[in-house]
């Protein structure tokens, strides 16, 4: 019975436990910009089931730490996107979905598109791909947790 007491119980703190919840539940923004959003929608259906990886499409930017920027942004749109960033609470991440998102993509020429959301708000994953894998929106999610939980090994 001694034996099994060191495997089954374990001492910690609120603080340890609270940051652990946070690095593993990261809550993503429902939005979309551009084509892209049908990709992301594909992450959130059965096959991939982001769900799986604790990842809850929030509809409001209070309640999520996450912005998966899926596509074109438009100059028009910009500071809409910039807001929503602004809106949502620190800790946040950012993940630049599609080569249009990365640098404009196809309409890199165009003076109607920003050639790079890093341009206005911050980017820690960038999935390239015109359209991106779905699956590789998942793999951008658990990269984006394993750097997260690095900082919190660190601290
Ligand atoms: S990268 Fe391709 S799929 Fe994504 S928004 Fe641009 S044109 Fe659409």
């Amino acid at each position: 019975m001694e034996n099994r007491i060191a495997t089954n119980i374990f001492l910690t703190t609120l603080e340890k436990i609270s940051k652990w919840s946070r690095e593993r539940s990261l809550w993503p923004l429902s939005f979309g910009v551009s084509c892209c959003a049908i990709e992301m929608m594909h992450a959130a259906a059965s096959k991939i089931d982001l769900d799986r990886y604790g990842s809850l499409f929030r509809s409001s930017p209070k309640q999520a730490d996450l912005m998966i920027v899926s596509g074109t942004v438009t100059v028009k749109m910009a500071d809409q996107v910039k807001t929503l960033y602004e809106q949502m609470l620190d800790p946040k991440y950012v993940i630049a979905m599609g080569s249009c998102a990365i640098s404009g993509g196809i309409f890199n020429e165009s003076p109607h598109v920003v050639n790079g959301v890093n341009k206005i708000i911050p980017v820690d994953v960038y999935i390239n791909g015109c359209p991106p894998s779905p699956a590789d929106l998942a793999i951008a999610i658990i990269d984006i947790r394993n750097q997260t939980s690095k900082k919190q090994i660190k601290k």
